[in-house]
């Protein structure tokens, strides 16, 4: 049987994974070696949505949700000042209401207590899958030895200490370099840059490498790629689901979708409301330039470097806007450039090159959605990594397969279940 199905055809498996980012191939890939028959829907190589050319950061340290104390007066600040870490579309604004007001009840200790746990677990468990496929061979252009923070600033370093401080509690490593510590690992750093935080076990891979090797090993377990657009799901009581798809009806026992931001699309006829916002970034990858030798966070030019075989990726944004907001603007690009260039020593006259636009699903309380849609007990969710996705695709995979094998998991599931948005003060 081939791998990509093209032809219309009316098939049935296990399993339907709708979407082929990081999120439903890993799921694919999981439920494929436990024995379950699955078919991916995708429109293409899955290279339109926003797992093909992020920054690469595995970080294990992100175990502290987005949505926490502090969280709240960071964002307003940054609304404020021209080019802050965070932005809103102005044609998104009205619609993005409920959205923010969640994010702003979600942006407490509690929501950092309950979220901590399940982060820790897809972030670890995504640390040894990676770990995993590389070891039985697969080209990731992986890069252990931790991310360092750079920062421009002594305020912004007192922040990243405390930062560090913090996140100490919940077990995460680092370790802060002075600036001669700092010039001396990387001499390709400008005087602009006066110490840095290096995270200890974050880790950097080319994603597209990651999404690729997950396909593969899917394919080599029997999954089959469905070359189709999924129109509509239909559930036949609990038990079973059709899939309408462009190509034809897909006959299953559970749907998962995995479609990133077009995930609340596809679940709102089947009565959930999914909170899930596009929060887009932008990325251009220099062939030619020089690379440092850590991938980095630039903490005052708030992008991340990641030094690839193919080129120093510098990624950069974080922009709430509509899903269809995907243009790729050249002036965006050369200002990534520009502020690259204030701390690395960029040859003069660099030009952005390969641009590129994602979406990333973000959810108001900053964890993920995973689990059993409420009125649908056969389709379950797997979105709304927002900025962690592909830190967190292989270890949600594994999650998702033992939710589809009925096993128990080590967190608790209604921190990440579809229903908690439904709930009375959902907004917590
Ligand atoms: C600038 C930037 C930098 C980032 N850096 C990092 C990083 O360093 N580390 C990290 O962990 N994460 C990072 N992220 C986040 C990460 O990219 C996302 O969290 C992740 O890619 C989300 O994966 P996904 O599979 O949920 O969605 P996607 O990759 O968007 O995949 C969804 C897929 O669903 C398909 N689809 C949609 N509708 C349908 C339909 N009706 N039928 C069939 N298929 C459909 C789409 O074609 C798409 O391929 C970054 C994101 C951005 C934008």
């Amino acid at each position: 049987m081939p791998s990509v199905v093209t032809h219309t055809a009316v098939r049935s498996a296990d399993v339907a994974v709708i979407g082929g980012g990081i999120i439903g191939r890993s799921v694919a890939s999981s439920a494929a070696r436990r024995g379950m028959s699955v078919i991916v829907v995708e429109p293409g190589a899955g290279t339109f949505g926003t797992s093909s050319a992020n920054a690469g950061h595995l970080v294990p340290s992100h175990v502290v949700p987005f949505a926490s104390p502090g969280m709240v007066r960071a964002g307003l600040h940054s609304l404020l000042v021209r080019d802050g870490a965070f932005a809103v579309a102005p044609r998104a604004a009205v619609g993005l209401v409920p959205w923010l007001w969640r994010f702003a009840r979600c942006s407490t200790a509690a929501n950092v207590q309950r979220g901590v746990p399940v982060l820790r677990h897809l972030l670890h468990t995504t640390v040894q899958e990676v770990r995993r496929l590389a070891t039985a061979g697969a080209t990731l252009d992986h890069r252990d030895g931790g991310i360092l923070q750079v920062c421009s600033t002594a305020a912004g370093l007192q922040a990243l200490r405390r930062e560090a401080d913090e996140w100490g509690h919940w077990g995460v490593r680092t370790e802060v370099l002075d600036s001669a510590a700092l010039h001396a690992a990387e001499p390709l750093l400008t005087m602009a840059a006066i110490g840095a935080v290096r995270l200890v076990d974050d880790a950097c891979f080319d994603p597209g490498l990651l999404l690729a090797a997950v396909t593969e090993e899917g394919h080599r377990h029997g999954v089959v790629s469905y070359d189709a657009r999924a129109a509509r799901i239909e559930p036949r009581g609990d038990r079973s689901a059709r899939v309408h798809t462009s190509m034809g009806v897909l006959d299953v026992t559970r749907v998962v979708v995995a479609a990133g931001v077009w995930t609340p699309t596809l679940c709102r006829p089947l009565g959930a409301r999914l909170p899930i916002a596009s929060a887009r970034g932008n990325s251009v990858t220099l062939p030619d330039a020089p690379k440092p030798n850590s991938p980095m966070l630039l903490h005052e030019q708030r992008l991340a470097l990641s030094p690839l075989t193919q080129g120093l990726r510098v990624t950069g944004g974080y922009r709430l806007t509509r899903h269809e907001d995907r243009a790729v603007s050249s002036l965006r690009s050369h200002e990534i450039v520009r502020r690259a260039g204030q701390v690395l020593d960029l040859p003069v006259g660099t030009q952005p090159s390969n641009e590129w636009t994602g979406l990333r699903p973000a959810t108001p309380d900053g964890l993920p959605i995973v689990g059993a849609l409420p009125n649908a007990p056969c389709v379950l969710v797997a979105s709304g990594h927002g900025m962690l996705g592909s830190s967190s695709g292989p270890g949600t995979g594994e999650v998702v397969a033992a939710l589809l094998a009925g096993d128990e998991l080590p967190f608790d599931p209604t921190v990440v279940a579809p229903g908690r948005f439904a709930r009375k003060g959902s907004g917590r």
